[in-house]
């Protein structure tokens, strides 16, 4: 399985709620040493016109010339200069996948931004640069977003609405799944999407497999690390059975370790990864 990744992705920004622009070198550095059949790639950045194809012109050259806050609320050199990598990361994970069946971008941080405002930690909405790339250079005539981190994908479905696109599916557990009371709902909704993808079925799966869906996340709260399996194995096996490809991501996770660090939320994200390997990846390595 490829996963896209370069170390021009992270960003330090200091101390802050969300980890998300270091978490990917935590990721890197956990598959590296898993012995996981993955193999790093260096993603190509996007343009600021690629950008623009999911963000008014005008916002984008106001977050790249720093005029303007970013989804963390600052204007920092270095997010600024992540931003190309990350939803390049998504874009080249989503090329791969057409090719490979699936493929993994170590990224966050997309889901609130969005036609014209960057919102909840995240700037520029890679999923949607993504989808409407593949979308109007004519890769693919329907995307589907599953987007299962805990919370709701509302910039992902203001750009949806921006644009009038019927061709995305976006399928957003956050607008719905709130509790651990909500668990069972949970997981029976996603094994109604083979069905309805049987029915309808989409060229290409955005994956947002958000680790603060789990019941400890200080934001979060739905699935047990044992439920968030099932939530993987749901979600991968479907697109197997189907043959619909699956570029996947890291999304949200802000359970801190006592020490400050992030090796709870590494652990879940290594989970996905070894479900996807597992049920992807065969004896040639993907
Ligand atoms: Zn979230």
């Amino acid at each position: 399985m490829k996963v896209y990744y370069s170390e021009l992705m992270v960003a330090d920004i200091g101390r802050h709620t969300s980890p998300s622009s270091i978490k990917p070198g935590y990721v890197a550095e956990a598959l590296r040493a898993s012995g996981l059949p993955i193999r790093f790639v260096e993603p190509d950045p996007v343009s600021a016109e690629e950008i623009a194809l999911a963000h008014s012109p005008t916002f984008v050259s106001q977050i790249l010339s720093g005029e303007i806050c970013n989804g963390f609320g600052n204007q920092s050199a270095d997010v600024i200069r992540s931003l190309p990598f990350t939803s390049g990361s998504m874009l080249c994970a989503a090329q791969a996948a057409l090719q490979d069946g699936v493929a993994c971008s170590l990224t966050s941080g997309f889901h609130h931004a969005g036609y014209s405002h960057a919102a909840g930690f995240c700037t520029f909405n890679g999923l949607m640069v993504t989808a409407r790339y593949l979308l109007t250079k004519g890769y693919v005539k329907h995307v589907a977003i599953i987007d299962c981190d805990q919370h709701y994908g509302d910039g992902t479905e203001n750009i949806i609405k921006h644009f009038g696109h019927t061709d995305i599916t976006h399928i957003s557990f956050g607008k719905w799944y709130h509790t651990a009371k909500d668990a069972g709902a949970y997981l029976n909704r996603l094994r109604k999407m083979e069905s309805e993808f049987t029915d309808n079925r989409p060229d290409i799966i955005l994956y947002q497999a958000g680790a603060d869906v789990h019941v400890n996340d200080p934001l979060g709260g739905v699935l047990t690390t044992e439920q968030m399996r099932e939530r993987d194995e749901i979600v991968f096996s479907m697109a197997k059975r189907l043959g619909i490809p699956i570029a996947w991501n890291l999304a949200g996770g802000y359970q801190r370790d006592p020490d400050n660090g992030i090796s709870t939320v590494v652990a879940l994200h290594m989970n996905t990864a070894e479900i996807a390997c597992s049920i992807f990846v065969d004896g040639n390595g993907l």
